[in-house]
């Protein structure tokens, strides 16, 4: 059984195919630039090892198709006929409060996520021309949905309502969704197994910190908070995005800045975060650089992105009444030690004691806490890819 894992960004798209016996991946690619000039397509099989093609995309269902054709190719590709694939599964990023777990799409599904679009007007439009466009190009395969939001449905009203008029959750749905779910539940299970135990009987904080970052608390295996909120601009310092900040500030630059609700929407997710406060970047790579040459900013920026990190584990330490492990994942969280060990500073008094040696790690599974520390520190790489394929076998049996 064969699975191709669709995730459509807005002008980019990533996919896995994965053979379901073994949970090996037969391929994987991202087409860059579709709709824009330049658009390409770069393919990677473990027999072949990398292919790019450069061509144009004009949208969607165009990328689409050279997929298709790249997973088939004679000499590149990694399967001989279209038949090999058996079903497809879309990462969606919001299903709103309609799904707590992933479902085989049909008309319904579809009208639903439409609905949602108000409240994911970026990322669900991408994601259900996708779907749209696989059930033209592979019209007799099933299309499974995996959504962002579907985890954090658990999560006591307490958690997801906002001290606002309550009136504006009845009327638009103004709660907390949350998001990154799929790896904050994918780092759940796989915590559980390194550590050999169930995890319905573990307390764990979840952090996955790329370039959009989230922290979940999770008891049992189930979301019971996260720092995202009614989008992903919520929580964390990100690449460039704000996180928490004070509303008034929003209200207050409009005016003296003169800005339009899209101006300031663009200021708080696309110049903010650690890009915004170092003006270095928006990669972290860049902003340890700058700060190792003596950038005061970039040595700021990364300084408050470690601060917030650090007052989500206590609150969530709080939340959950203790913590077996504290887990990183996702680009920063699986590759910088030094973001590991300054956000873990301090929380010695919560019994986390992380082992500077061990720490010495990069995108490895890897338990990196003294032995005698209560709090288990792991690095755990999130794979969102294979849990959306194990969502879509499941659901298919
Ligand atoms: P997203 O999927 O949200 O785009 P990723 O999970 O790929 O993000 O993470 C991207 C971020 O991870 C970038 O800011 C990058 O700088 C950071 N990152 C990747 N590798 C390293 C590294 N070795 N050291 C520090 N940061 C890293």
């Amino acid at each position: 059984m064969n699975i191709l894992v669709i995730n459509c960004g807005s002008s980019s798209l990533k996919y896995q195919l994965l053979n379901m016996q073994d949970e090996s991946q037969l391929a994987q690619g991202l087409v860059e630039r579709i709709g824009l000039e330049g658009s390409r397509l770069k393919q990677e099989t473990p027999d072949f090892g990398k292919k790019v093609i450069e061509t144009d995309m004009k949208d969607h269902k165009a990328a689409l198709e050279n997929v298709l054709k790249a997973l088939t190719n004679e000499e590149f590709g990694a399967i001989k006929s279209l038949d090999e694939i058996n079903a497809v599964g879309h990462r969606v990023v919001h299903a709103g409060e309609k799904y707590s777990e992933s479902v085989i799409i049909n008309d319904d599904v579809i009208k639903a996520l439409e609905e949602c679009i108000e409240l994911a007007p970026l990322h669900n439009p991408p994601n259900l021309i996708g779907i749209r466009a696989i059930q033209e190009l592979l019209p007799s395969v099933q299309n499974v949905g995996v959504f962002d939001t579907a985890f954090h449905q658990t999560m006591p009203e307490t958690s997801y309502i906002y001290p606002l008029p309550y009136e504006l959750y009845e009327k638009y749905g103004i709660r907390r969704y949350g998001f990154h779910g799929t790896s904050h539940r994918y780092v759940a299970q796989r915590t559980a197994e390194i550590l050999g135990k169930d995890v319905k009987d573990l307390k764990i904080i979840s952090c996955h910190l790329g370039n959009g970052a989230s922290v979940c608390a999770i008891k049992g295996g189930k979301s019971v908070a996260t720092s995202m909120g009614f989008t992903p601009l919520e929580g964390l310092v990100m690449g460039t995005r704000s996180g928490d900040i004070d509303p008034a500030i929003v209200t207050y630059i409009m005016e003296k800045e003169n800005l339009s609700t899209d101006e300031v929407n663009n200021l708080l997710n696309k110049k903010s975060g650690v890009y915004g406060i170092s003006g270095v970047s928006s990669d972290f790579r860049d902003i340890e650089d700058a700060a190792a040459d003596g950038n005061k900013r970039a040595q700021l920026a990364l300084d408050s992105f470690d601060l917030r990190v650090k007052k989500y584990i206590a609150a969530y330490a709080a939340i959950l009444g203790g913590v077996d492990a504290l887990v990183f994942t996702a680009g920063l969280g699986e590759n910088s030690a030094m973001n590991r060990e300054s956000i873990c500073q301090n929380l010695e008094f919560m019994g986390v004691e992380i082992d500077a040696e061990e720490n010495k790690v990069r995108g490895k599974e890897k338990i990196v806490s003294k032995p005698s520390s209560k709090v288990k520190v792991m690095v755990v790489p999130t794979n969102e890819e294979l849990m959306i394929a194990r969502d879509t076998l499941a659901l298919l049996k």
